[in-house]
C-alpha cells in the first residue's frame, strides 16, 4: 500500500514529466515548422525557370491619386504603352521582343521566353506607404517592406487578379512629374522569392523609353538575376555588356543589371532606353539560360 504523501508526491511527478513532454513537443514542431519555412524560402531563393514555356507576367499599371488621368493625351499614352501591337522602345512590346532577342542570342532557342499579360491603368486609392530609412531596425525595415508588399496585393485584389495565377507580377507605377520629388525615396524594387517587382516612373514621354529598362531589369531580378553595380559604378567583369573588349572603354551598352554605360574608368553614362542593354553572361546564367562555367 502506498502513503497517501507517496501518491501526491507520484502525481506531481508524473505532472512534471507531462509538462516537459508537452514542451519538448511544441518545440519540434516550432522547429519542424521553421525548417519547413525555410526551406520552402532556400528554394524560391533558388528557383529558376525552365523557359520550356514562356514565363507569363502578370503586368499592372497603377496611377498615382494626384495624377490625373482624365485627360486624352495621358490615356493615349498609357495605350500605346501598354497595348500598341507594334514594338518600340517604349511599349511592352518592345520589352517582350527585347527579352526574345537577348533569349535566341544566348540560347539558339528561338520562341518568346516572355509574355506580358497587362492590365490597368489604374488609379491608386492612396500613395504606397514609404520605404523603410536606411537606419532603420531589422523589424521596422520587415514591417516596411511588409506594408509595401500588401499595398501591391491589395491593389492586385481590387482589380479581383489571382496574382498567383502568374509566374510574375509586376506593378508599374506611374507619377506626374511635378510629384517627382515626393517618390524620390522610392526606388523601383523585386523579389525572387515571391516573383513581384515594382516599377516607379515619372508619366510622361521624356520618361517612358527608361521605364521599359527598369522594368527589364525588375523583371529579371525576380527571375533570379543579381544586382551588378557598386555605388554608382558597373562591377567589372559581370556588369559589363562586353567584358572581352580590348581595351575595355568605352562600352557601347549597357548590362541590363548595372543600368549604366561604361565609357572610361570611373565614368559611366546613363542609359535611356532598354536598346542601350544587354543581359550579360552572368545574368544569362543566375536566370537560367546558360549553364554557369564557374
Ligand atoms: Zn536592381
Amino acid at each position: 500500500m502506498y502513503s497517501k504523501v507517496t501518491l501526491r508526491l507520484y502525481g506531481r511527478e508524473r505532472l512534471r514529466l507531462c509538462i516537459r513532454r508537452a514542451r519538448q513537443s511544441i518545440l519540434f514542431l516550432a522547429l519542424f515548422l521553421i525548417s519547413i519555412w525555410g526551406y520552402c524560402n532556400y528554394r524560391a531563393d533558388n528557383f529558376t525557370f525552365g523557359w520550356t514555356d514562356p514565363v507569363r507576367v502578370m503586368l499592372l499599371v497603377v496611377v498615382d491619386p494626384n495624377t490625373d488621368l482624365a485627360g486624352e493625351a495621358r490615356r493615349g499614352f498609357l495605350q500605346r504603352f501598354l497595348s500598341s501591337p507594334l514594338a518600340s522602345s517604349g511599349n511592352v512590346a518592345g520589352v517582350e521582343r527585347w527579352f526574345q532577342e537577348e533569349y535566341e542570342r544566348h540560347t539558339s532557342a528561338s520562341g518568346r521566353p516572355i509574355e506580358f499579360i497587362v492590365r490597368g491603368p489604374i488609379q491608386a486609392p492612396a500613395a504606397p506607404p514609404p520605404a523603410p530609412s536606411a537606419g532603420a531596425s531589422f523589424l521596422e525595415r520587415w514591417r516596411g517592406t511588409q506594408a509595401f508588399l500588401d499595398y501591391f496585393e491589395e491593389l492586385g485584389r481590387r482589380e479581383k487578379l489571382v496574382l498567383e495565377a502568374y509566374d510574375v507580377a509586376v506593378f508599374v507605377y506611374f507619377f506626374d512629374e511635378s510629384e517627382t520629388a515626393r517618390y524620390a525615396g522610392q526606388h523601383s524594387v523585386a523579389s525572387r522569392r515571391n516573383r513581384r517587382g515594382v516599377v516607379f516612373s515619372p508619366l510622361g514621354p521624356n520618361h517612358i523609353d527608361r521605364s521599359c529598362a527598369l522594368l527589364a531589369h525588375e523583371l529579371c531580378h525576380t527571375l533570379g538575376a543579381t544586382d551588378k553595380y557598386r555605388g554608382h559604378e558597373s562591377i567589372f567583369p559581370d556588369g559589363f555588356a562586353e567584358p572581352d573588349l580590348r581595351p575595355p572603354y568605352p562600352q557601347e551598352r549597357a548590362e541590363i543589371m548595372a543600368l549604366a554605360i561604361p565609357v572610361a574608368p570611373g565614368q559611366e553614362r546613363r542609359i535611356e532606353e532598354l536598346e542601350d542593354c544587354v543581359v550579360g553572361r552572368k545574368t544569362a546564367e543566375e536566370i537560367g539560360w546558360r549553364r554557369s562555367q564557374r
